[in-house]
């Protein structure tokens, strides 16, 4: 492909992504595909002469567009959204155009100084504390990650670095039994061990009980643990509960535990000043996650960790071969040590793009309205006698379940449930995904897509209406 193809293929693609936005709500939101259908169709070597920009659009068109979920769509209502937006994609064009790898300052100094320059912004968004340094992560496991390695280098002075892991010490490391499931790969990766993962119990809200945390905190050091870090959840994944961040903070500074908080989803809400409570006792914190990749139309990945101890965080990913000094080394960030991959992508630039094209009153604006199409779905729910809800709706996530009257039995109503969002998914015009609450099925339906309207809200509460009293009828 030369220069001249190359502008004349992007003009068609932009054309093409320009009509998928547009039409995206009437695919399938999740395609009619079986293991193995997109597979079978494609060749079992790269060919050995290189192929025209037709053949390859043609197969995309042909063979990969049909085995997509489309993330995009304002159907989709499952998980927790991969929102993106029209500046955030033009960014990303722009990024890949650039292709530089941002390592260090010297590798591509903008990239640097802009991302140092957005995180300042999204902190002061949020309302995090300003002794909070930010830097651009891939995800929220990695982020996670970071921390829990900076806890472990804190508590063995450096040492694990050092020499590795040594003796019987177990470091302790504490979440609730509602926590994602990152951070119990997290601690697989950082050495700690599963078995030293505590998950304490939640009230009846699926938020930690601080009570609970405490006398497992007693207990260890009682048994010769080394407490190490608590990870507290902003906004769980199966119910958005909302971890008590302030008492958590205060038995960690207590105890001398590192505080991580995960605020993978949630954090978008605190762009929200009456949303700020959700982060009271934040001061507490070491380290705080969140993802605009999730819900603040940033597409993936771009993930936005926050550190009180910035040399700490550089102390314990610093290297410092010969080949990568350079004589700016003392004066500027390098990123590279903020982290654990050496080559990083420019994912700066499309924060800096849906910051400065939606303007923090459009993206307040987003947010609240999903906030308020998720209040009015609530209580349509509620208000509803076969309906039920399964936990608190503190944002836009709604955790519930069809039980008609006559259905008091347990498993019933979870076999019940299950064929519920079975027959919802093979639709294809909604797309819900489950969860389990108190050992009950429980259906959960999102509402942050970027696109998302009160039509696709009552059209998707129709269907599950629909769908729910086909099954008893
Ligand atoms: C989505 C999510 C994660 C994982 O995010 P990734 O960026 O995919 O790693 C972690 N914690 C919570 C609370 C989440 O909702």
């Amino acid at each position: 492909m030369d220069n001249n193809e190359f502008r004349k293929n992007a003009h068609e693609l932009v054309d093409w992504m320009a009509d998928y936005f547009e039409e995206v709500e009437e695919y399938p939101v999740k395609p009619d595909v079986e293991p193995g259908d997109i597979l079978a169709q494609l060749p079992n070597s790269a060919p050995q002469a290189g192929e025209s920009f037709e053949a390859m659009f043609a197969d995309f068109k042909n063979i990969i567009m049909p085995g997509m979920t489309h993330w995009e769509s304002p159907n989709f209502m499952g998980y927790f959204p991969a929102n993106k937006s029209y500046p955030s994609v033009l960014a990303e064009m722009l990024t890949a155009t650039l292709g530089a790898q941002c390592m260090s300052w010297l590798t591509s100094p903008a990239a640097t100084e802009l991302e140092e320059k957005v995180m300042e912004w999204l902190r002061e968004l949020i309302g995090l504390p300003d002794f909070f340094t930010g830097v651009i992560e891939g995800t929220a496991s990695t982020s996670t990650l970071c921390a829990l390695l900076m806890a472990r280098e804190q508590i063995t002075d450096f040492g694990v670095n050092q020499s590795g892991f040594s003796g019987n010490q177990d470091y302790t490391i504490y979440c609730s039994s509602e926590t994602h499931s990152s951070i119990e790969k997290d601690v697989k990766i950082a050495g700690f061990g599963r078995k030293n993962l505590r998950k304490i119990p939640v009230d009846k809200d699926y938020a930690m009980k601080p009570e609970a945390l405490e006398e497992t905190i007693r207990n260890d050091l009682e048994n010769g643990k080394k407490p190490t870090a608590v990870v507290a959840t902003i906004g769980t994944t199966g119910s958005t509960a909302i971890d008590p961040l302030k008492k958590i903070g205060k038995l960690c500074s207590k105890y001398e535990i590192f505080l991580h908080v995960d605020a993978a989803y949630a954090g978008t809400a605190l762009l929200l000043p009456e949303k700020r409570w959700m982060n009271e006792g934040i001061e507490y914190a070491d380290s705080f996650v969140f993802n605009p990749h999730k819900w603040m139309f940033t597409n993936f990945d771009c993930s936005a960790f926050y550190v009180e101890d910035e040399a700490l965080l550089v102390r314990t990913f610093e290297i410092m071969p010969e080949y990568l000094k350079t004589p700016e080394d003392e004066r500027v960030k390098n990123y590279r040590d903020w982290g654990i991959t050496l080559g990083r992508r420019f994912r700066a630039l499309k924060l800096w793009f849906v910051m400065r094209s939606f303007g923090i009153d459009g993206l307040q604006k987003k947010i609240r309205g999903h906030i308020s199409l998720a209040k009015d779905l609530t209580e349509t729910i509620e208000e509803h006698k076969d309906f039920e809800l399964l936990a608190p709706v503190p944002l836009n996530t709604i955790c519930f379940r069809f039980h008609p009257n006559h259905i008091d039995d347990a498993k019933k109503l979870d076999e019940l449930n299950s064929k519920l969002l079975n027959n919802i998914q093979r639709d294809g015009s909604l797309f819900l995904t489950h969860t389990k609450l108190d050992g009950k099925y429980t259906i959960r339906i999102v509402l942050g897509n970027t696109n998302l309207e009160k039509k696709h809200v009552e059209q998707a509460w129709k269907i599950i209406k629909e769908k729910a009293f086909e099954l008893i009828h």
